[in-house]
């Protein structure tokens, strides 16, 4: 578990996070979502005792980072691309972490495999693209098997193969009972990696609440259904709970029941159907309000 309680750090006269706090669970992945420049960063580098607080604190499973005295079996890290030595290949570069921090020497072929990098184990790893870069620093990251992963935009420079080899690792990783905690400024990419949302803004909280939460609170998913027999049908469904607002004379937007159920009463009723489409909400526009006013230099600031 990773507990931020009442975190502020300021650089100078910038207040980059301003009295922040927020618990990280095990068992699911946590998106810690914001603008750019909402301190998404700052927080994590001091939970890795990075940067110093001004005010606050960060513990992980009830300590600070720096009190671990093997920080790298408790916490897997991954900010920004780390630097490999010249010509090292990657196996020899995980093999260094290995023996430095008295890892068992099998664990570098058993992260290379969980980071699809086995093909070029034996390549040197100055040469290797962002993607794969990327892919070596989370190898690194779970090379002690840590109970708690801290990941600062890691699917920055992976291609569409990576993102998705990322999110299924993410997701196996918190099932085996890890806390993750990934950070990200795009909810579309969140929104399929997480279960839980903690979304910043200015170096504040904004929100701390489940995807399905998020979801329902912005209205839930609904249907838009054409039919020349709209009001009769409109009836049918109110009276089976359903809600119902009308945006033409020939259109319904139904809340409250799935296509197939609503599709089946105008079925049993006889009648006609023109059009039956299943809506789902914008998550990414729910952030963009919930953010929105949270932007650093949006507005008179930018034209100033
Ligand atoms: P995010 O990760 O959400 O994009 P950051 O934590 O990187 O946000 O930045 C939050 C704010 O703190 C920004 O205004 C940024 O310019 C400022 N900041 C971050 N690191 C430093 C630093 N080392 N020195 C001065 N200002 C910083």
């Amino acid at each position: 578990m990773i507990e931020v309680k009442a975190l502020t750090k300021k650089y100078g006269g910038v207040t980059a996070v301003d009295c922040l706090s927020f618990v990280v669970r095990p068992g699911r992945v946590t998106g810690f979502l914001g603008p750019n420049g909402a301190g998404k960063s700052t927080t994590m580098r001091v939970a890795v005792g990075l940067a110093r607080p001004t005010a606050g604190t960060v513990t992980i499973d009830g300590r600070r980072y720096a009190d671990f005295p093997d920080p790298l079996r408790r916490v897997g890290v991954v900010l920004d691309l780390a630097p490999v030595q010249r010509g090292r290949t990657a196996a020899a570069h995980l093999l260094a972490f290995a023996r430095s921090h008295g890892l068992p020497r099998s664990r570098v072929a058993e992260v290379l495999g969980l980071a699809g990098l086995e093909s070029v184990a034996a390549r040197s790893a100055g040469g290797f693209s962002m993607g794969m870069r990327q892919r070596l620093g989370i190898a690194v990251a779970l090379l002690g098997d840590p109970g708690v992963l801290i990941m600062d935009e890691p699917t920055n420079g992976l291609d569409p193969d990576g993102v998705l080899w990322l999110r299924t690792l993410l997701t196996d990783l918190a099932a085996e009972g890890r806390t993750v905690l990934v950070s990200s400024h795009l909810m579309s990419e969140m929104a399929l990696t997480a279960q839980q949302l903690v979304i910043i803004g200015r170096g504040r909280l904004v929100a701390d609440m489940s995807v399905q939460e998020l979801t329902s609170r912005v209205g839930g998913d609904n249907v838009l259904i054409r039919s020349p027999q709209a009001r009769q049908l409109r009836d049918l469904l109110v009276h089976r709970g359903a809600t119902v607002t009308s945006e033409e004379p020939d259109a319904l937007v139904v809340g409250g029941l799935a296509a197939e159920e609503i599709g089946a009463v105008a079925v049993g009723h006889a009648v006609p159907v023109t059009e039956l489409t299943t809506r789902r909400v914008s998550l990414e526009e729910a952030y963009m309000d919930i953010t929105r006013g949270a932007v650093e230099f949006e507005g008179t600031q930018v034209r100033r």
